[in-house]
């Protein structure tokens, strides 16, 4: 087993957006050699400048050691690695595919099997810890694949994150990302309705949110969401497009589990209103946006 060191390995990024682009820099600072390809042009331009190569397109950045996506949604992983031209076609045996996206469970399992009769290995790696954990390199990674391929791959994911988190097999890792968001996201509600019930009776929401800080409800999302409804900053951060996305997987994975996730249902259901009403490209803390308009109160100040 060749462990993917700095100095020796190159590796494929495919997906400089708001995560991918923050986690790249990091594998360059770690001193990895890399290959990056996005749709925008704007942010390879912003590797190059922190010493990456511009691969040019999918097929170039495969001629790496290793290839990390980091792309919205499952379509958008499925045609960078199945498409035609697509890493599956073009990366070398004994080369791994890491995707760090969060996608189905159910085609992430599917695309291994694909890539293993190529003999490509692929990890699923999704991640939490936002795009202050992309930045700081400090994420939570949950991995789905062979044991001895994460090992390999193990010096590149401790350039992004700081919990590496081995799950199980292929897909292991999407079902733990979809039980993380499923969690967050109900903690996102609850902070939202707390603190539209603190406005509504007139209380100041910041005393209530500290308050709250020291006690059984703290929690991040209290803590960082409760802040941005203080300053009525709703600037992404996470999408809610891409939280909605992450909720229809949930929802998807409950169907064929058998799971009864009554209050995923509702919450999807409200990330769909913002969506529908302009909002999709908006933080999804911006449910308190929400909880505040149908309780008759404007976006700031105590009613
Ligand atoms: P993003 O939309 O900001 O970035 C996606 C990037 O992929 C864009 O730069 C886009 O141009 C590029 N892209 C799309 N299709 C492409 C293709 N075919 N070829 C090359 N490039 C392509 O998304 P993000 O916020 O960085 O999220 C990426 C993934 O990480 C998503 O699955 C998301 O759910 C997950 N995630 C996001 C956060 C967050 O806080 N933003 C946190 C945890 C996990």
């Amino acid at each position: 087993m060749t462990v993917l060191a700095p100095g020796s390995a190159t590796i494929g990024f495919i997906g400089l957006g708001v995560m991918g682009r923050r986690m790249a820099l990091n594998l360059r600072k770690a001193g990895f050699d890399l290959l990056v390809h996005d749709l925008n042009s704007q942010a390879v331009t912003e590797l190059v400048a922190a010493g990456a190569r511009d691969a040019g397109s999918i097929a170039a950045a495969a001629a790496a050691d290793a290839v990390i996506t980091m792309l919205p949604d499952t379509p958008d992983v499925e045609a960078v690695v199945l498409g035609e031209g697509g890493l599956a076609s073009t990366m070398r045996p004994d080369s791994v595919l890491i995707d760090m996206s969060s996608i189905s469970p159910t085609a992430t399992k599917a695309m291994a099997v694909t890539l293993a009769a190529k003999g490509v290995a692929m990890l699923d790696a999704p991640v939490s810890g936002g795009y202050q954990g992309a930045e700081n390199a400090t994420l939570s990674i949950m991995i789905g694949g062979e044991a001895d391929v994460l090992e390999r791959c193990r010096l590149i994911l401790e350039a992004m994150g700081k919990t590496i988190s081995h799950i199980g097999s292929a897909g292991a890792g999407q079902v733990c990302k979809v039980c993380n968001q499923v969690a967050v996201a109900i903690n996102i509600q609850a902070v939202a309705e707390a603190m539209t019930l603190a406005r509504k009776n007139g209380v100041d929401p910041s005393k209530i949110r500290a308050a709250l800080l020291g006690g059984f409800a703290q929690s991040k999302a209290l803590d960082l969401h409760g802040q941005r409804v203080l300053d009525g900053n709703y600037a992404a951060g996470f999408r809610v497009t891409l939280q909605r996305k992450d909720l229809k997987l949930a929802l998807e994975n409950g169907s064929a589990t058998g799971t009864a996730l009554p209050a995923t249902a509702l919450i999807q259901q409200l990330y769909g209103v913002l969506s529908n009403t302009g909002r999709a490209d908006l933080d999804n803390s911006s449910l308190a946006l929400l909880m505040a308009e149908m309780s008759g109160l404007g976006q700031e100040g105590a009613p």
